[in-house]
């Protein structure tokens, strides 16, 4: 079974982040997730008290300075996807960000984007 990392803002460490989610036993029976922050480990309780990145709207504090972070797909065609990132590395059991060493989707988006250099100096 695989981890999928929620993207989140949360609200005790204010990071831009994502939301880890690890199954809870009660002895052999899975009774549900514990869902936390991968930054500070604060512990949500469920899915609805963390708060989306994407989803500025949800935010329960001022934009401040992180008005500038969430502006994700205003260049156009070209949205700050993970697939166009440097950072993106592609292999042939799955798709990693290189940056933050997990893993990731080509349509995942990032505040850490950094354009990939499309250079085509094919012989050289
Ligand atoms: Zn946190």
């Amino acid at each position: 079974m695989r981890e999928r990392a929620s993207r989140i803002s949360c609200p005790a460490c204010r990071n831009d982040t994502y939301m880890k989610r690890e199954p809870r036993y009660e002895g052999f029976k899975k009774v549900g997730e514990t869902l936390s922050c991968v930054d500070c480990g604060h512990v949500f309780e469920d899915e609805e008290s963390a708060p989306a990145a994407m989803n500025p709207a949800l935010s329960v504090f001022s934009d401040d300075d992180r008005s500038k972070q969430v502006r994700v797909f205003d260049d156009g065609e070209q949205a700050r996807i993970c697939r166009y990132c440097e950072h993106y590395v592609l292999n042939p059991f799955t798709q990693r960000c290189d940056l933050h060493n997990r893993e990731t989707e080509a349509t995942d988006t990032c505040e850490d984007f950094d354009r990939k250099e499309e250079s085509d100096k094919a012989s050289e």
